[in-house]
C-alpha cells in the first residue's frame, strides 16, 4: 500500500474504535473517525450515572499500548477478589488469583474520554461527532453518515473501513446481506439494571472497596464495582418473568419486599434505590457471532462488532482490546500487506472470541450460584494448591481468562481438562478435609497431566 494510500476510516468512537484509532495513526494512516454520539468531551459523560468496567490483564496489555497506564491506573480501583455477601448478612472473600492479583474496576466515560482525547493529539486523525453510519456499500468502500443535529448527509470512502460500533453494528449489518456471512444472535432471558450505592456521609466507602460484591442468589444475582468517589455501582441481573423476576417489580412495595428478602444487607446503603429502579432501563444482554470478519480485504471488525458477549467473565471491553493488540501486532508484522493482515487476523480470532463468548455464559452460573456452593470452593481452593504446587504445569481457568495473554480457545479447552480432572479429584473420599498432603490426589494429578503430554505429541 502507498503511503498516500494509508487512509483508513473507522466507524465507532466507543471503547475499541477509539484504541484502534490511535494505533492506526502511530503506524501513520491518515484517520477518519465516524462516531454517532456527540462529541463527550463537550457534554461530558458525568452528567449521568457512573458506570465502571472491569479491567484485567488482556485489557492493560492495549492501554501500554496507547501509553496510558499511568491515567487510567491513577483511577482504577485493585479488586483483589469477590466478597460474597450472604442472605444471613454474612461475607465471605474470595481471592481472585495469587497475592498480587487484581482486577480494576475502570470508569467507562473516563476510559473513553481519555482515549479519545489521545487520538485528537494526532496531526493525521479527524473526529467526526454527531455521525451516524446509515447506509454502507461494502464493494465501493463507501459509507453514508447522516448527521445527527443537521440531518444532513454526506458519503466518505477510504481504502481501509473498521467497522468498531459495537453490537448493533451497521457495518456488520451489511456483511450480514453478503453470500457465505454467518452470523448469530442470541439473547439471555435476564435483563440487568444498574443502581447505586452512593458513598457515605464522609465520603468514605460503605462497604471493602478491593473487592467485587456478589450477592448470589441461585437463579440471580446483584453485583458491585467500586469507583474512585467512594460509591459503587450496582448490577442486578434477573429473568425478565418469572417467579422472581423483572416483570413482578413495578411498585414500591414489591420492590422493597423483594430487595427485603433477597438483599437486606445492600437497603440500608441504597438509599435511592426506589428512584434508580425507576428510573434506569431494564436492558437486555445478547451474545452475537459472525464469520468472517473481513470483507474482501478492505473492510474488519472488531470489538463488540464482531463478537458482543454477556458481561459475566468481564471480558468484553477487554477481548476487544485484545482484538487490537493483534491486529497492531499483525500490522508490525506485515506492513501494510491489509490482505495478509486481515485473512491472518479474521482467520485466528473468530474461535477465541467464540470461546470468551461460551466461557462468559458459563462464569453467569458459577457468579450467581456456584461461588456459594461448597463443592466449588473446594475445588477453588484446591486449584489454588495444585497452581502453588505446580506453577508452570497447572494454571486455574479463571487465571488463564483475567490473568494471562493464553488464547481464549486454548484456556477453554484447558478448562474442559480440568473438569475432567476435579470430577475425579472430588469423587475421592474424605477430600473436603485431606486434599493438601493427599497421596491419591497427587497420583490423580501426575496421571492428568502424563496423559495431556501425551495427547500434545500425538
Ligand atoms: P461500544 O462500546 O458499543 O462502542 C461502539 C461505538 O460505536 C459507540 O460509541 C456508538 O455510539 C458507535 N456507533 C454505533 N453505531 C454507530 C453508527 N451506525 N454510526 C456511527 N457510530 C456508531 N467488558 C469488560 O471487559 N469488563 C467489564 O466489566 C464489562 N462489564 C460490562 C457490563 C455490562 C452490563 C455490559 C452490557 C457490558 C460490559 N462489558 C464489560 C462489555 C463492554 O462494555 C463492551 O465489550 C465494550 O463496550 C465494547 O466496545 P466497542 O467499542 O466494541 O463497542
Amino acid at each position: 500500500m502507498a503511503t498516500s494510500d494509508k487512509k483508513a476510516i473507522v466507524v465507532g468512537a466507543g471503547l475499541v474504535g477509539a484504541l484502534l484509532t490511535i494505533l492506526l495513526a502511530r503506524r501513520g494512516y491518515q484517520v477518519e473517525v465516524f462516531e454517532r454520539r456527540g462529541d463527550m468531551r463537550g457534554v461530558g459523560f458525568k452528567g449521568g450515572r457512573s458506570i465502571n468496567l472491569a479491567m484485567s490483564t488482556r485489557g492493560w496489555k492495549a492501554i501500554d499500548k496507547a501509553g496510558i497506564r499511568k491515567k487510567i491506573e491513577a483511577n482504577a480501583i485493585a479488586m483483589k477478589g469477590r466478597m460474597m455477601h450472604n442472605l444471613d448478612g454474612s461475607l465471605n472473600f474470595q481471592p481472585y488469583g495469587k497475592t498480587g492479583q487484581a482486577i480494576y474496576s475502570v470508569s467507562r466515560g473516563g476510559l473513553n474520554l481519555e482515549l479519545i482525547e489521545i487520538a485528537d493529539t494526532f496531526d493525521n486523525v479527524q473526529l467526526h461527532f454527531h455521525q451516524k453510519c446509515t447506509q454502507v456499500a461494502l464493494d465501493e468502500g463507501e459509507l453514508h453518515f447522516e448527521d445527527g443535529k443537521t440531518g444532513a448527509t454526506n458519503v466518505h470512502d477510504a481504502p481501509l473501513i473498521f467497522g468498531a460500533d459495537g453490537a448493533f453494528s451497521a457495518i456488520r449489518s451489511a456483511m450480514q446481506r453478503k453470500s457465505r456471512f454467518n452470523y448469530s444472535q442470541h439473547y439471555l432471558d435476564y435483563g440487568y439494571k444498574e443502581l447505586t450505592i452512593p458513598a457515605s456521609a464522609n465520603g468514605g466507602f460503605q462497604m471493602e472497596q478491593h473487592a467485587l460484591h456478589i450477592w448470589p442468589r441461585g437463579k440471580f444475582m446483584l453485583i458491585a464495582l467500586p469507583n474512585p468517589d467512594g460509591s459503587f455501582t450496582c448490577t442486578l441481573f434477573l429473568p425478565y418473568e418469572g417467579e422472581d423476576s423483572f416483570e413482578h417489580l413495578h411498585t414500591d412495595t414489591e420492590i422493597l419486599a423483594f430487595f427485603q428478602k433477597y438483599f437486606p444487607d445492600a437497603i440500608p446503603m441504597m438509599p435511592d434505590l426506589l428512584e434508580d429502579f425507576y428510573q434506569n432501563p431494564t436492558a437486555s444482554l445478547v451474545t452475537i457471532r459472525c464469520n468472517p470478519w473481513q470483507y474482501q480485504h478492505r473492510v474488519l471488525l472488531l470489538g463488540d462488532a464482531s463478537h458482543a458477549i454477556v458481561p459475566f467473565y468481564g471480558q468484553g471491553m477487554n477481548s476487544g482490546f485484545e482484538d487490537c493488540t493483534i491486529l497492531d501486532g499483525l500490522m508490525e508484522q506485515h506492513g501494510a500487506d491489509w490482505p495478509t493482515i486481515m485473512d491472518a487476523f479474521s482467520e485466528s480470532r473468530p474461535k477465541d472470541a467464540d470461546a470468551i463468548a461460551d466461557l462468559a455464559l458459563r462464569n453467569f452460573v458459577e457468579m450467581r450460584d456456584l461461588v456459594a456452593d461448597p463443592q466449588f470452593l473446594l475445588r477453588k481452593k484446591i486449584a489454588a494448591h495444585l497452581h502453588q504446587q505446580h506453577p508452570d504445569a497447572f494454571l486455574p481457568l479463571y487465571s488463564m481468562v483475567t490473568f494471562s495473554h493464553i488464547p481464549y480457545s486454548q484456556a477453554l479447552a484447558e478448562g474442559k481438562a480440568q473438569d475432567q480432572l476435579f470430577e475425579q479429584i472430588l469423587a475421592l473420599e474424605n477430600i473436603e478435609t485431606n486434599w493438601q498432603h493427599n497421596p491419591k490426589l497427587d497420583s490423580i494429578f501426575q496421571h492428568w497431566l502424563a496423559s495431556k503430554k501425551q495427547l500434545a505429541t500425538v
